[in-house]
C-alpha cells in the first residue's frame, strides 16, 4: 500500500506556478485520506486518486466585449467540469483579475468533496474569468456577462452543469448571465443558481454561506464541549457576500463581531461593527471600508500597506472565534500564532482555503477547534441545490423552510465529519474527517459507475 508521500510523488507539480494552490489543496486531501486508503485497497485498485485529481474537462474560451467608450476588450473565460459522479457539475463562477486555470482547478477540486459532504446529488465544478467587475458600469458588466454566456451556454444545463456565484459574481451578474442564456436557448430553466428571488432564485441563497458557517461553528463548539458564541467577541475577514452574512448571523445570536476587511484594509470597531452601514458601503456604494470611519470616528482602519510582515492586521485582534471569509491563503502561520497567543478558541473557514497549511497545522496543534472550508462553507452550495429542486418542481419555499433545512444540513455535516474523524482514529480533526467523508462517497460512486 503506497504511503501518502508516495501518492503525492505521483503528481509532481512541474514548473507551473498557477497550479500551486491546486497542489496545496490536493496534498492536504492525500495526507488526510491515507487511513481510508489503508483500510480498503479498492480505492487504490480502482485508481480513484489518479482519476479524481484530473478534471473531466477544462473549457477555456475567449470573451470579447465592448466597453462604454466602444473599445474592444478581451478576457479569458473558463469552466472546469471536474467530477460528476454524484450529480451534475456544480460550483461558482469567479470574476477577478487573479483568476487562472490553477485557481479554478483548486476551487473545483475542493468543490467535489464539499458537494459530496452535503449529501445532495451534486458533482463538482468551477469557472470564471480574469474580468474585473470593479470600476465597471452596470452596462459594461452586462455586456461582459452577455459575451461570457454566448460561449458558456454550450456546456451547461440543468442536468449537466449548474454554475452559481463566487467572488465578483452576485445577483446582478447572475441575472445578466441568466437573461442571455434564456435568450440564446429560448428556455427558462434552472441552469444557474443564485438568481434573484423574483425570477427563480431561492430565498436565503445570499445568506446561506455566511449563516451556514455560523451554524457549523455552533454545532462544532457544542460537539467539542466548548462555550457557545453568544456574548463572545468574534473577528471576521472579508466584506463580501460570505463575510457580511456571517456577521449578520453572529449578531443575531448575540456574538460581538468587531472586524471585517476588504482588499484595501482592515476595519476594527470594538463595540461591534455597524452592519447596516457596512452593507451600504460595500453593497450599494461598492466603496472602500475606509468610508466607515467617517461615520464612526473611534473605529480603526488599517490599510494593507501597514499590515505586519507576512501577516494580516485582522488576526491581531483578540477574539474567541475567528471567521476568515475573504479569499485563499489570507491567514498565515504568523496570523495563527497571533490568534493562539490572544486566546482564540475556534477558527471557521468561510472562504475557500483561507488558511495556509502552516497556519492550519499551528491552529490544530494548539487544540483550537478548526472548521475547514469544505465543511463549514458548504451552506451556499446546499441552498443552491435547494434552488435547483425548487426550479425543477416550480415550487417556492419559505424563508423558514430554507433556513431550517440549511441548519439541519450544517449540523448533519458537522456530525458526519466528527464521527468520520473518530472512526479513522483522528478524533477532533475536522480537516481529516471532512476529507475522508467527502472522498469516500465520491470514490464509492466512481467505483460503482465503472471507468
Ligand atoms: P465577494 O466578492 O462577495 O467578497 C469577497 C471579499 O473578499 C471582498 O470584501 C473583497 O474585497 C475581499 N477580497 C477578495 N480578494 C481579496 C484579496 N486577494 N485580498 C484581500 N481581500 C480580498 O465574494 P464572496 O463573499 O462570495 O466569497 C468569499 C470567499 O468565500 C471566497 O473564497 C469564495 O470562494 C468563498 N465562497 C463563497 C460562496 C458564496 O456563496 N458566495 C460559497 C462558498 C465559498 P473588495 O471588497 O475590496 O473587493
Amino acid at each position: 500500500m503506497p504511503t501518502a508521500e508516495q501518492e503525492i510523488k505521483k503528481f509532481e507539480r512541474g514548473d507551473c506556478k498557477q497550479d500551486d494552490v491546486f497542489y496545496q489543496a490536493m496534498e492536504e486531501v492525500i495526507y488526510s485520506i491515507a487511513p481510508l486508503l489503508k483500510s480498503d485497497e479498492k480505492y487504490t485498485k480502482h485508481a480513484i486518486l489518479e482519476r479524481l485529481v484530473v478534471p473531466d474537462r477544462v473549457i477555456k474560451f475567449k470573451v470579447v466585449w465592448l466597453n462604454d467608450k466602444n473599445e474592444i476588450q478581451v478576457n479569458t473565460g473558463y469552466r472546469i467540469q471536474f467530477n460528476n459522479a454524484l450529480g451534475p457539475y456544480k460550483g461558482g463562477l469567479r470574476f477577478h483579475p487573479t483568476v487562472n486555470e490553477g485557481i479554478l482547478k483548486f476551487l473545483g477540486f475542493e468543490q467535489i468533496l464539499k458537494n459530496s459532504l452535503t449529501g445532495l446529488p451534486i458533482g463538482g465544478g468551477k469557472g470564471g474569468s480574469d474580468f474585473n467587475p470593479k470600476g465597471k458600469s452596470d452596462f459594461e458588466v452586462m455586456k461582459f456577462c452577455t459575451a461570457f454566456m454566448t460561449e458558456l451556454h454550450k456546456y451547461i444545463g440543468p442536468r449537466v452543469d449548474v454554475p452559481a456565484g463566487d467572488i465578483g459574481v452576485g445577483g446582478r451578474e447572475i441575472g445578466y448571465l441568466f437573461g442571455e442564456y434564456k435568450k440564446i436557448t429560448s428556455s427558462f430553466e434552472g441552469v444557474l443558481t443564485g438568481k434573484p428571488f423574483f425570477f427563480g432564485g431561492s430565498l436565503m441563497r445570499p445568506e446561506a454561506t455566511g449563516y451556514g458557517a455560523v451554524y457549523f461553528t455552533e454545532a462544532m463548539l457544542e460537539t467539542e464541549g466548548k462555550e457557545p458564541l453568544e456574548g463572545k467577541v468574534c473577528t471576521v475577514s472579508g466584506a463580501g457576500n460570505v463575510a457580511l452574512h456571517a456577521i449578520e448571523k453572529l449578531q443575531q445570536i448575540g456574538a460581538i463581531t468587531v472586524s471585517c476587511t476588504d482588499s484595501r484594509g482592515t476595519l476594527y470597531d470594538s463595540r461591534g461593527v455597524d452592519l447596516a452601514l457596512l452593507k451600504e458601503i460595500k453593497l450599494e456604494r461598492r466603496a472602500s471600508l475606509e468610508e466607515y470611519i467617517k461615520t464612526h470616528t473611534d473605529a480603526k482602519y488599517t490599510p494593507v500597506s501597514e499590515y505586519p510582515e507576512d501577516g494580516h492586521a485582522v488576526w491581531e485582534i483578540p477574539c474567541y472565534a475567528a471567521f476568515p471569509c475573504a479569499t485563499q491563503n489570507e491567514l498565515t502561520e504568523i496570523d495563527a500564532q497571533n490568534l493562539i497567543a490572544n486566546g482564540c478558541q475556534s477558527v471557521t473557514e468561510g472562504a475557500n482555503m483561507p488558511s495556509t497549511p502552516e497556519a492550519t497545522a499551528a491552529i490544530q496543534g494548539h487544540g483550537l477547534c478548526f472548521a475547514p472550508a469544505k465543511a463549514a462553507n458548504a451552506g451556499g452550495v446546499a441552498v443552491s441545490e435547494f434552488e435547483m429542486s425548487q426550479n425543477a418542481s416550480m415550487a417556492k419555499w419559505s424563508f423558514e423552510k430554507v433556513d431550517n433545512k440549511l441548519r439541519d444540513t450544517m449540523q448533519m455535516i458537522c456530525k458526519r465529519v466528527a464521527l468520520t474523524a473518530k472512526d479513522y482514529g483522528v478524533e477532533g480533526n475536522y480537516v481529516d474527517g471532512a476529507n475522508i467523508a467527502g472522498f469516500k462517497k465520491v470514490a464509492d460512486a466512481m467505483i460503482a459507475e465503472g471507468i
